[in-house]
């Protein structure tokens, strides 16, 4: 429950062809540390807004789904020009909504966030396409950090299945994928 189907260096690597031959028709996005720096307001990089648009433009749905206050939800909703939902209260809750919001199967739908307890696990639970991408930045809420630490334990330990050791401070130079 905890294993990524995928993992890649940052959101941006993702491209439209990858998701098509994997039957993906739509990309579940977390906020925070996934596309924008925790805490961060201002004018999202061009790099991100034309990835965006890149999928869009190829037939893919998007939609933000954060645990962030709707307030932060629904700015970023608006700068990135995707529809957001939020808070969620993931893992538990909120990929359920999205995918009815989508109205699609959860097979059909890419999951992609930094953490492994809320994105990772949230998205396998209902049964989606999971990616992982290392967190943007290190400064987190207080009780995240405390989960960092449990998720680089968790991805360091065999026992979980994670494929071996994966350090989200590394960025691999290209995507790598556990399938
Ligand atoms: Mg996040």
């Amino acid at each position: 429950m905890l294993r990524p189907k995928a993992r890649f260096p940052s959101v941006t690597c993702i491209t439209p062809q990858w998701l098509r031959e994997r039957g993906l028709k739509a990309v579940v996005l977390d906020l925070d540390n996934t596309l924008i720096p925790y805490k961060t307001y201002g004018e999202p990089p061009r790099e991100l807004l034309d990835w965006l648009r890149t999928l869009e433009g190829a037939g893919l749905a998007l939609m933000l789904l954060s645990n962030a206050a709707p307030r932060r939800v629904r700015y970023w909703s608006e700068k990135l020009g995707i529809p957001g939902l939020g808070p969620a209260g993931k893992p538990w809750f909120g990929f359920g909504r999205a995918l009815r919001c989508l109205g699609l199967k959860a097979r059909e739908v890419a999951v992609v966030g930094d953490q492994l307890f809320t994105d990772v696990l949230g998205g396998n639970l209902v049964g989606a396409y999971t990616v992982l991408v290392p967190p943007l930045s290190k400064e987190d809420l207080g009780y995240t950090r405390l989960i960092r630490q449990i998720e680089r334990w968790v991805l360091q330990n065999p026992a979980f299945g994670t494929g071996g050791a994966f350090d989200l401070k590394e960025s691999p130079r290209g995507p790598t994928m556990k399938e």
